[in-house]
């Protein structure tokens, strides 16, 4: 289906196309060309503009440009079934970093050129961030990686590794990270579902925990981002000074109960919203009892944080149940709409702001000169039809072709 190989060591390859979304202007550029010089986006222009003698034109009619997406939120060592904990427990770290690289793969393969993994066993995440881009059996996405949560005995993923207490031991967990090299910390506030004896409702960290561990990590010049389920482990997590908050549901015991006062803090402080988003529909009934009873009091607290203005960025905890295989992050913009969002502002917000919440605002997200040539090539106007973006003709990541596992038609030609 696409034709178009590897880029080669300084040729200049130009792609052509019917339309272009950068990432974050809320409308399409008509008839673009993107100039690509070593992986990285040398020029953006309109029809007007002249091809450079020596490029390879790479022609896209009748598609739309617009940026690789960005995936903030998943785990690359859970498979997406219905017992990840059980699976992982059985695996050693040999296999493991086999099945995590063809998980990534696949999200590749879906069009998703950056993954932030929050949480992993082993720091194999790391270690699959690091590897030889031309190892392995193909390319992977950009990985920005965590390591193992920080988290209590026995409390939310404690299987992974990264179970501590007590404020020196945090501060202790905290250093070993950094001189692992994460690229941010990640502490579960809060239970979570899938540990068993874990109630997602219930703060894991007192207040005093919590600010030990992101003033470490600011320390060392990381950002944290807390799994917070529980409105007390929020709270505390915002004044603690965190960078971002996982999932943000505002459980309580038997619903859902998001203080004004803690909406408002989250906006004011730029708190970054891991939304959780995106499922399979081929799994029907697959949101978990726990979170569809909540359902309504989740999506009302999650419309208030996007009309107060807080930044709400979507992340799909892929790897965690069988709704979420690596590659769902294209089903996310069904549950963004809900809330109220636009197809503009549901797209920077997959592109362009997950990568500023991941790190990368400065070279992923955006098609723009300077910017890494992360490029898909979809078959409609996403900014009508949000779907579009799963009609995914071709994928470039740091201007390497990939093969689409989404593809429809055989229509690129290269010249
Ligand atoms: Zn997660």
């Amino acid at each position: 289906m696409l034709a178009a190989g590897a880029q080669d060591a300084g040729q200049i390859v130009v792609l052509r196309s019917a339309a272009l979304f950068d990432g974050v202007s809320p409308a399409l550029m008509a008839r673009p060309s993107v100039l690509i010089a070593d992986g990285v986006i040398a020029a953006v222009y309109g029809p007007a503009g002249l091809l450079p003698a020596g490029a390879r034109v790479v022609d896209l009619p009748g598609l739309t440009l617009m940026p690789g997406l960005v995936d903030a939120h998943l785990h690359l060592c859970f498979d997406a079934t219905g017992d990840p904990a059980g699976h992982l427990a059985d695996t050693r770290d040999g296999l493991l970093r086999e099945h995590m690289a063809e998980a990534a793969r696949r999200a590749l393969r879906a069009g998703v050129t950056t993954v932030r993994d929050l949480g992993d066993r082993g720091y194999l995440a790391l270690d699959l961030r690091d590897s030889d881009p031309a190892g392995g059996a193909g390319p992977l996405p950009t990985i920005v990686a965590a390591g193992p949560p920080i988290t209590t005995p026995g409390g939310h993923c404690h299987f992974l590794g990264g179970a501590t207490s007590g404020e020196r031991g945090l501060r202790a967990a905290v250093r070993d990270h950094a001189e692992r090299g994460v690229d941010v910390i990640k502490v579960m506030a809060s239970g979570g579902n899938i540990t068993p004896g874990s109630l997602p409702h219930e703060a894991q960290f007192s207040a005093g925990e919590l600010r030990a561990i992101v003033d470490e990590a600011h320390r060392h010049g990381l950002p944290v981002t807390a799994h917070a389920h529980s409105a007390k482990s929020i709270a505390d997590a915002v004044a603690a000074g965190v960078d971002g908050i996982e999932h943000a549901t505002f459980m309580t015991a038997d619903g859902v109960d998001a203080p004004e006062t803690v909406i408002r803090a989250i906006a004011s402080h730029r708190v970054a919203v891991g939304w959780t988003v995106g499922r399979d529909p081929a799994q029907p009934g697959s949101v978990p009892p726990q979170i569809a009873g909540r359902m309504p009091g989740l999506i009302a607290a999650r419309r208030r944080l996007y009309e107060s203005g807080a930044l709400l960025v979507p992340g799909s905890d892929a790897g965690v149940t069988p709704a979420k295989p690596h590659d769902v992050l294209r089903f996310a913009p069904e549950d963004m709409a809900v809330v109220g969002l636009s197809p503009a502002e549901i797209l920077s917000a997959m592109t362009s702001r997950a990568a500023q919440a991941c790190g990368l605002g400065h070279r992923k997200g955006r098609i723009a000169v300077g910017f890494d040539a992360d490029i898909l090539a979809i078959d409609g106007n996403p900014l009508q039809d949000l779907a579009a973006i799963c009609r995914l003709h071709a994928i470039y990541a740091g201007g390497r072709a990939i093969h689409s596992a989404l593809g429809g038609r055989a229509r690129i030609e290269v010249a």
